[in-house]
């Protein structure tokens, strides 16, 4: 049965490739050197390597939770440096703004789920947990119409039982290496501070989280990716195993 329900979300996959592929381009215009980039696509299968083992010295993948934000400043923040992050989404919340979940895709970056409801699912009996997880996929998909595989746990607490839950059920898990911490409030100044200070504790490298809803989220990642310019940080964009 399992193994059906995967055979077709990869025809489903096959069937959205080519459209996909047409809306993954960056969006083109004034992406000269002088700006952030991207400098490669890490295709991510089930089971793989977790990220940060993925990545070389001076790599570092953006990713924002709890979105979709009502607001497009933070993507703004990303196309003026012709750069892609990958946005962890919150099941219950797509409905009501289904135009933002969109336009993430339509702007190149990826998307990935963050359960249903945003519980720790540490705190929830293992079966309970892993139905908010495949409940909170199952809430993007419906509005994408594409396959999402990369999943985040909420507060980025897990289980080495829930990792595996998870993955059997078709999701990877994407963990994080550097915390911005903007959810205590702190300036934009001292996230950055941390986030590099944290890249610098995993070998100048690592996956960053900041949080698109939240003040001065734009603020923040337009510090962000003028600091990992400037210490000559490379930025990775996640595709998942649909591309
Ligand atoms: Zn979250």
């Amino acid at each position: 049965m399992k193994i059906a329900r995967h055979l077709m979300r990869r025809a489903w996959a096959t069937a959205t490739l080519l459209m996909l592929t047409a809306a993954c381009l960056p969006a083109a215009a004034d992406c000269d050197a002088t700006r952030l980039g991207v400098s490669r696509v890490l295709h991510l299968e089930l089971a793989g390597a977790p990220v940060p083992d993925q990545l070389a010295p001076g790599e570092v993948v953006l990713s924002f939770d709890d979105g979709p934000a009502r607001n497009g400043r933070v993507l703004e923040a990303l196309e003026a440096e012709c750069t892609r992050a990958t946005f962890f989404l919150i099941g219950q919340d797509i409905p009501g703004l289904p135009g933002q979940a969109q336009h993430l895709i339509n702007m190149g970056h990826t998307v990935g789920s963050h359960t249903h409801d945003h519980a720790n699912l540490t705190k929830l009996p293992l079966a309970d947990a892993v139905t908010d997880a495949v409940r909170g996929r199952e809430d993007v998909e419906a509005v994408l119409k594409q396959p999402v595989a990369l999943f985040r746990f909420p507060f980025a607490i897990s289980t080495p039982e829930l990792e595996a839950a998870v993955s059997a059920e078709g999701m990877i898990p994407v963990g994080v290496s550097a915390d911005g911490k903007d959810w205590t409030g702190i300036p934009p100044e001292d996230s950055v501070a941390m986030i590099l200070a944290k890249l610098e504790e995993h070998g100048r490298k690592g996956v960053i989280l900041l949080h698109d809803p939240l003040p001065k989220a734009a603020e923040r990642t337009r510090l962000l990716l003028q600091a990992l310019k400037e210490q000559g940080y490379r930025v990775v964009a996640l595709e998942g195993p649909a591309g």
